[in-house]
């Protein structure tokens, strides 16, 4: 291998962007309609300069940033609206377990699914207050006013933790989903109100969508569930599993692969992209053409949106 230069005559050895295969989609990314850093109209454009054939906005609990994607929709870009679903599911002796649900394609306007959104937002904001107030009763200077203000849209446990870094309390985000603070049964951890993960596909399902299980063995997340509650999960109409995801490891990969074949589910893959506070890119984990396919076969509550035939102005 040649080696690297320096100085002057140094070559940009390092790519700026995974290289994503022909064809492929990434189908769980955020914006700052949730708690991605990044506009909508800017992750639809970056999609197209990063070579994917297709990308899903999924924010949490929220449609809102689709319509900003849509209109900056770069011309041979699909883009499927979505969004990531909170819930959690009753995994034996009476253990809750979160889990996010991805709804792909579903009547965004359709009330019910519409209105179980709109009260996991509330609970969102009610969670977010009650863990600065748990912060305040310990005398860390955070204010619900500085994390709601670093929330563009939807408020989430990362804006709490931007908050505590601004405030000096911790060195960086990640530093914040740990015990000591607001990682899963942390210091600081506040439960939310989350609809049981079988209603959630329902939901979606009646709104036209299809359902995808996000990141079910990502360990490091907190408790997972096992291939007995997916099966159930199937039997309730649950459409995917999300296969490669940034957080699973290449035996939890293998596992859900496996897993997904034998219950006839669609295997996808995404890289959770949230922007510069996470270090996978966008398009470091895809879809292939065929599931895609598999996913708008399966949905009717909206169609797949395609860029412009023409530049807009
Ligand atoms: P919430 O939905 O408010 O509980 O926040 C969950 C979000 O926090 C996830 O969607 C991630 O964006 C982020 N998150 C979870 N775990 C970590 C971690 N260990 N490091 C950084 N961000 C994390
Ligand atoms: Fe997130
Ligand atoms: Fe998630
Ligand atoms: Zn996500």
């Amino acid at each position: 291998m040649a080696g690297r230069e320096s100085g002057l005559n140094a070559h940009p050895v390092v790519p700026v962007v995974p290289v994503v295969p022909a064809d492929a989609a990434d189908l769980h990314t955020h914006s700052t309609a949730s708690d991605g850093l990044l506009p909508p109209a800017d992750v639809v454009r970056l999609a197209a300069a990063s070579g994917l054939a297709a990308i899903a906005l999924t924010d949490h609990d929220t449609t809102a940033g689709l319509a900003e994607a849509a209109a900056a929709l770069p011309v041979g870009l699909t883009l499927l609206p979505g969004a990531e679903i909170s819930c959690r599911v009753r995994a034996g002796r009476g253990r809750w377990v979160s889990l996010h649900l991805l709804a792909y394609l579903f009547d965004p306007a359709e009330p019910a699914f519409a209105a179980v959104r709109a009260r996991l937002r509330d609970e969102r904001v009610s969670r977010a207050r009650r863990m600065v107030e748990k912060l305040a009763a310990d005398g860390h200077p955070v204010s619900w006013e500085r994390v709601r203000a670093l929330a563009d849209g939807v408020v989430g446990r990362p804006h709490v933790a931007e908050a505590l870094v601004e405030a000096g309390l911790v060195d960086a985000v990640q530093d914040a989903f740990t015990p000591a603070w607001i990682g899963p049964s942390g210091r600081y951890w506040v439960d939310k109100d989350e609809p049981d993960v079988a209603e959630a596909i329902r939901l979606v399902r009646e709104a036209g969508g299809v359902s995808v299980l996000a990141h079910a063995f990502a360990g490091r997340r907190g408790p997972t569930i096992g291939p007995d509650v997916i099966a159930r999960l199937a039997r309730d109409g649950l459409g995917g599993l999300e296969v490669d995801h940034p957080d699973h490891t290449p035996d939890a990969r293998a596992r859900l692969r496996r897993l997904a074949a034998d219950l006839d589910l669609i295997a996808t893959g995404a890289s959770d992209f949230h922007g510069a506070s996470k270090p996978q890119p966008l398009g470091a984990e895809t879809t292939s053409r065929r599931a895609l396919d598999a996913l708008v076969a399966a949905a009717r509550g909206a169609e797949p949106l395609t860029g412009p035939a023409a530049p807009a102005r």
